[in-house]
């Protein structure tokens, strides 16, 4: 400790670094300051080298790249933390098709092909109900192409108890409006009938729009029609179900999935790519092939498309049963527990205190609301929740009663040593 510690670069001699200038000129010497006392008590704490505590400041300054970060929220579906994580097959496909690759390019004939038909393909394989589908940047965006081709200068039909904030202050019906669309709301916040739907009705209409309510729950006395009744009205039907569950989940029976919805008499159903279907951040549309083409041909379409990487890394999702988000929503408590358990007696073995506890776990803004899936914690006391949070990988829990729960429903069995060595971290540097 004590010969390393000699070796540790000293704050001036880093704030002179030409490395680190350009930082210093960007930011002032304050904010560097701190990144370099930051990357110093590391160095000191054994965590890194003395020589890399350079490239320690770079990295942890603005545009030293995104940090890792282990979710152990028990929220399968952080949108903070980036929603779903890619699984294996997903990232290999970024990585071939990060270079210049036949996204738009047909190899036999040396013509222009459709772009990203592939995942465009293993789309409609996976929904066979759907006549036609499309991709955009995500759920928000498929919502605005359809109200812009569908319903610009026209109104939008949607029950009171439908118009949801996603998050972050983003609401949808804002969102819709912003298109040019005008927003008719029927019915009460907890109740609205076919006869509401109906009533407003007319030769403004461009659709009736069914959100599913991914993030909330309307219990009591409370009623909406299904996608079913809402057919027959004369109008098209856009329905928004959020999740991306393309075919049902036993495990979440009220979650809807794009094939229930289509076959129910959906014109066109949107959704995201990035929750509980696992893949990376996108809008799904699926629905008739007349509604789906006019939307594709519509201009704001080419501003609304999918790059590459996302086209590459959806296609592996979709034609891979398996994936994280769907392992976290499949895992067996009682595994959950063991792995909790050997963990804690792990930690107790270097000199940590911890408890398995169980836990509740939730699938998160990406939907299910109100479904607890029984899971199992490392709780550890609450002071670590900082050093955790700061240390490489970042670990994220969740503090209650003064204590922090590392929940491993949403951590990939894989990255338990890697909770045990930020947890060991954590305790250096919340004692140091
Ligand atoms: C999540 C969600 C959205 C927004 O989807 P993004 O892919 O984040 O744009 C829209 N509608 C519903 C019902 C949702 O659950």
């Amino acid at each position: 400790m004590t010969d390393s510690r000699r070796h540790i670069p000293r704050t001036d001699a880093l704030l002179d670094d030409p490395r680190l200038a350009p930082y210093v000129e960007l930011m002032g010497r304050g904010p560097v300051r701190e990144a370099v006392r930051a990357a110093q008590r590391r160095a000191r704490d054994g965590e890194i080298s003395p020589a890399d505590v350079p490239d320690e400041v770079v990295r942890s300054l603005p545009g030293g790249g995104p940090r890792e970060v282990i979710n152990a929220t028990g929220v399968l579906l952080h949108t903070n933390l980036g929603r779903a994580p890619l699984s294996a097959p997903a990232l290999d496909a970024v990585r071939g098709a990060a270079g210049t690759t036949d996204v738009e390019f047909d190899l036999e004939t040396g013509r222009r092909a459709r772009r990203g038909r592939a995942a465009l393909a293993a789309l409609a394989r996976a929904v066979p109900d759907a006549e036609a589908v499309h991709l955009v940047n995500n759920n928000a965006a498929a919502l605005v192409l359809a109200a812009t081709a569908l319903a610009q200068g026209r109104e939008i039909v949607i029950s009171r108890g439908e118009l949801v904030e996603i998050g972050d202050g983003f609401r949808l019906p804002d969102l819709l409006a912003s298109t040019g669309a005008r927003l008719r709301e029927v019915g009460t916040t907890n109740r609205t009938s076919v006869a509401d739907y109906a009533g407003a009705i007319g030769p403004a209409t461009g659709f009736v729009l069914k959100v599913h309510p991914s993030n909330y729950r309307i219990e009591g006395f409370a009623a909406t029609p299904s996608v079913g009744e809402l057919t027959g009205l004369g109008v098209p039907l856009v329905a928004d179900i959020g999740s991306g569950l393309l075919t049902p989940e036993p495990l979440l029976p009220d979650e809807p999935d794009a094939a229930t919805w289509l076959r129910a008499g959906a014109d066109l159903v949107t959704a995201s790519g990035d929750k509980l279907l696992g893949g990376p951040q996108c809008g799904l549309l699926l629905g008739r092939a007349e509604a789906v083409e006019r939307l594709r041909r519509h201009p704001l379409a080419r501003a609304l498309r999918v790059d590459k990487l996302t086209l590459a890394a959806l296609e592996a999702t979709l034609t891979h049963a398996a994936n994280p988000a769907r392992e976290a929503l499949a895992a067996d408590p009682a595994v959950l527990r063991r792995r909790a358990g050997d963990l804690v007696r792990r930690l107790a073995e270097a000199g940590v205190k911890a408890d398995a506890v169980d836990t509740e776990a939730a699938v998160g803004g990406g939907g299910a609301p109100g479904v607890a899936l029984p899971s199992a914690a490392v709780a550890v006391a609450g002071s670590l929740a900082g050093p955790l949070r700061t240390g490489r990988p970042a670990v994220v829990g969740r503090v209650e009663g003064g204590r922090c729960l590392l929940d491993l429903r949403a951590v990939a069995p894989h990255r338990d040593d890697d909770l045990f060595d930020a947890v060991t971290r954590a305790v250096v540097a919340a004692c140091g």
